[in-house]
């Protein structure tokens, strides 16, 4: 058995300290070391568990004593530091006012219990996505039984008070001096059972139901992004906070605009003249809008025209992101005799400037 140290050099102060000293100096270590604090300090455990073993005998007037007297010998068979799993009781009665916690229902380290969060996909179209929208979502989560108003007892019967834990919902069992207090395991912490269940919900006092969530899409959001909405998950149990909403954006394709992030992507279709003279082409914008592009001059087929502030918002606030157009000589696939002519003689003139092409001899 490793040397121990003496208590009170453990808890750094005299050997003749008062009940309040001790405390006040237990108080400090006790938060320094407690191992919620100290996450990441493999010793800081051995060390809480030091400090509290040497106050538990410090505070108690006939341990401390036998302690004085015989020293860690005078306690030895009389179970000097206490049942490890009295620990954190001690120290949470002690410390109850810090946590805000009561000394009942164990440790109350668990997280905190609220309903469960409730998943959906929602497929937007683009111009949804990049302008912001307003959606009702679907979303399937129980509600109270109406047959038996949520009591999951049958009509005409009532819940009764569970004879186990007297409808206290937990039940305390003593283990050496410490009380343990658990959830009735009769009536699963309600304090009440049914004896006839109702018929309709099985006694779960639940039913499915559907209901619609209003759902605000940011002008912006993009498919494989994912909205929460707090507090429209399922709702927790009694006196919890409801679950949140998740919402997972699906984008549909547009025959339009195709996006990249923060910028789109669309074809702009021009003539031949068009491409070659220089033009001004409308171009029809998500919100309805239309942008009226200047074509240079000499624009070649597949050339990038890039419009700055003309894409889609960013969620975060910090501007929009581009247009891009790319032109797209449009090729007429009939042409009237006289559309004919003249393009002979549009080649004609441009002779050396036109494509490379090699022409049979006339
Ligand atoms: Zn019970
Ligand atoms: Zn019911």
């Amino acid at each position: 058995m490793p040397t121990k140290r003496d208590y009170y050099e453990v808890l750094g102060v005299q050997r003749n300290a008062s009940s309040d000293e001790l405390r006040k100096a237990y108080r400090q270590l006790a938060l320094k070391f407690h191992p919620d604090r100290n996450q990441n300090d493999p010793t800081a455990e051995a060390k809480f568990k030091e400090v509290n073993e040497a106050y538990s005998v410090l505070s108690d007037d006939q341990k401390r004593a036998r302690y004085d007297q015989f020293g860690h010998a005078g306690l030895e068979g009389g179970g000097g530091g206490g049942d490890p799993g009295d620990i954190f009781s001690h120290f949470q009665d002690l410390f109850s006012e810090f946590f805000g916690g009561s000394s009942q229902g164990g440790r109350g380290r668990g997280p905190q219990r609220r309903g469960a969060d409730v998943r959906v996909q929602e497929r937007l179209s683009l111009r949804d996505a990049v302008l912001g929208c307003k959606r009702e979502v679907t979303v399937r989560a129980p509600a109270p039984c109406e047959t038996c108003d949520g009591s999951g007892a049958a009509k005409g019967t009532s819940r009764r008070a569970c004879v186990l834990c007297g409808g206290a919902g937990q039940v305390s069992t003593a283990r050496g001096f410490v009380m343990f207090t658990q959830t009735c395991p009769r009536c699963r912490g309600q304090g009440t059972i049914i004896e006839t269940p109702c018929e309709r919900c099985k006694g779960s006092g639940e039913q499915e139901r559907t209901r619609k969530v209003t759902v605000t899409f940011p002008a912006g959001i993009d498919g494989g992004q994912r909205l929460r909405v707090s507090g429209q998950g399922m709702p927790g149990p009694a006196n919890t906070p409801p679950g949140d909403l998740y919402v997972d954006v699906e984008l549909e394709p547009d025959p339009q605009y195709e996006r990249d992030q923060s910028d789109l992507i669309t074809r702009l279709p021009v003539s031949y003249a068009q491409a070659s003279l220089g033009a001004r082409v409308p171009l029809q914008l998500l919100d309805g809008s239309t942008l009226d592009i200047e074509v240079p001059a000499g624009s070649q087929p597949g050339e990038v025209l890039t419009f700055k502030n003309k894409g889609v918002p960013r969620v975060d606030g910090r501007g929009r992101g581009a247009l891009h157009a790319v032109v797209q000589v449009q090729i007429p696939k009939k042409l009237s005799a006289k559309a004919r002519q003249l393009l002979q003689q549009l080649e004609e003139e441009l002779g050396d400037a036109g494509p490379p092409a090699k022409r049979a001899a006339p």
